[in-house]
């Protein structure tokens, strides 16, 4: 069977008879199987993945199947499915099983989406470059020496290397955008609170956002569309109405765009990033868009105020694995205190425990007001700065990446520069607004270059729009 990069291209071959879901579930099996030293699956659900098949395949017959028909995704190992392990990719959940499917899952199943399996990731969404997997690293598809991005990076693979149509990733700092930007993919993190997160493992929840890896627009697009939306489980999810994205992917007219000064001139960024992204800032002035530089002094603080929230927020949400509740207990113990000790210091990996140290140092009643309440005001300086920008102009560009994938080890023993790598995709997080990454080139050795475009809260139709336009520009251009 040959590949499929697109629903589009799938669906008419599903009414006409020339393929089956069945027949495409067997495709990426054999493909997983194939590539399965690339570690981007953790599980895969083969029976009930063909038995799924065959249900759509009865319901395309009859003419009742759902909108996502013939969809082949794969889940982050943070997102529950009912009756299947969930890990986090930690070992402190060995053994646990999630007991309920979270909305986007439930969602997707709904509409006829076939879930083929549980992808790797970083431990708890810590990292950037799923070196911090205690089911070890995953390998970049496109030259095995170097790393796929992190958090999402089993589901960046995934989608890279054809194993599934489409992935849910989650992004808190960057973690879909960033992988995606690595691997060569698209990858959306919607708007702050656009998808319910019911069902989903926390990290650090004033910034986590299910988000969506595809090869094409308009997979992503309708995707966002089924999963996104009002959600009775989730009391902060929005109630923004949820448009029909995928038919709304032309893009017309002219547009003002801002380009963030600071990012170009930093010293960290790669020249041939610099370079592509000049070229598309070029290629948008000849089409006779306003592009604009725009300044955004904040850059240098929006790190240091992530990583003080999100350490923070950890802290507290992963208190809960403490051998009681869920998952992996040490036996060897005296008395419940040292139960709890032991069963977190062997179930929890070192970033994982660096971070839990951390944010427990930052909210303690000595520090809490010099670094929590500081960073919260710093958030809203970098929020308010950021919507100011957003209302002046529609769209905001800048690299995903300072760098392209860097090489398995590289930065695992400094923490510092590891963080380094989500430089440009913590403003849109920090602020909450969405934001998308979307392949813009490669560099001379071929590793792939990301854009970015962020937009104003719930903007998503039009950043889909103006992506795509960009996306296919690549193409001529
Ligand atoms: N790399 C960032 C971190 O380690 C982002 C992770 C994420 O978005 N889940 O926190």
């Amino acid at each position: 069977m040959k590949s499929y990069t697109s629903l589009a291209e799938i669906m008419p071959q599903l009414q006409d008879g020339t393929t089956t879901c069945v027949e495409l579930v067997k495709y990426y099996l054999k493909n997983i199987e194939a590539k399965s030293h690339l570690n981007a699956f953790l599980e895969v659900y083969e029976e009930d993945a063909l038995k799924k098949a065959r249900e759509v395949d009865q319901k395309i017959k009859v003419g009742t199947a759902g909108k996502l028909a013939g969809m082949v995704i794969g889940i982050k190992d943070v997102l529950s499915y009912e009756g299947k392990k969930l890990q986090a990719g930690s070992q402190i959940l060995n053994g646990f099983e999630a007991q309920y499917n979270g909305t986007a899952v439930q969602r997707l199943l709904e509409a006829d989406a076939i879930i083929i399996g549980r992808q790797n990731c970083d431990e708890f969404a810590m990292g950037s470059s799923n070196e911090n997997s205690s089911f070890g690293p995953v390998l970049n598809a496109i030259d095995e020496g170097r790393v796929p991005g992190g958090s999402s990076g089993g589901s960046a693979v995934a989608v890279q290397a054809d194993m599934c149509l489409a992935a849910l990733g989650t992004d808190t700092g960057g973690s879909v955008r960033q992988p995606a930007a690595f691997c060569g993919i698209i990858g959306l993190k919607p708007t702050y609170s656009r998808i319910s997160r019911f069902g989903l493992l926390a990290y650090a929840s004033s910034f986590d956002t299910i988000g969506i890896f595809t090869k094409n627009m308009e997979d992503n697009a309708v995707i966002l569309e089924v999963i996104a939306g009002s959600d009775a489980y989730d009391s902060t999810v929005s109630l923004e109405p949820v448009p029909e994205f995928s038919k709304k992917l032309n893009f017309a007219g002219k547009v003002k765009i801002g380009y963030i000064k600071e990012t170009l001139e930093n010293e960290g960024l790669n020249e041939e990033i610099k370079e592509a992204t000049l070229k598309k800032i070029s290629f948008l002035k000849e089409e006779g868009h306003t592009v604009e530089a725009v300044d955004f002094p904040l850059l240098d603080f929006i790190l240091p105020t992530y990583y003080i929230l999100t350490t923070a927020e950890a802290s507290s949400n992963l208190s809960r694995f403490d051998g009681v509740k869920y998952g992996f207990r040490s036996f060897n113990v005296q008395n419940l205190e040292t139960m709890y000790k032991k069963t977190r210091s062997e179930g929890f990996g070192e970033e994982v425990k660096r971070r839990i140290m951390l944010g427990t140092f930052i909210l303690s009643a000595s520090y809490y007001d010099a670094y929590y309440t500081k960073a919260q005001k710093v958030r809203r300086l970098i929020r308010e700065k950021t919507y100011e920008l957003l209302s002046q102009y529609d769209f905001i560009i800048l690299p995903t990446t300072p760098t392209t994938a860097f090489r398995l080890g590289e930065h695992s023993s400094n923490p510092l520069e590891m963080y380094l790598a989500d430089l440009f995709t913590v403003q849109a997080s920090v602020a909450g607004t969405p934001a998308i990454s979307i392949p813009n080139g490669t560099d001379k050795a071929g590793l792939p270059i990301g854009l970015q475009i962020m937009a104003n809260d719930f903007q998503e139709e039009n950043l889909f729009a103006f992506s795509n336009y960009l996306l296919n520009s690549n193409r001529t251009n």
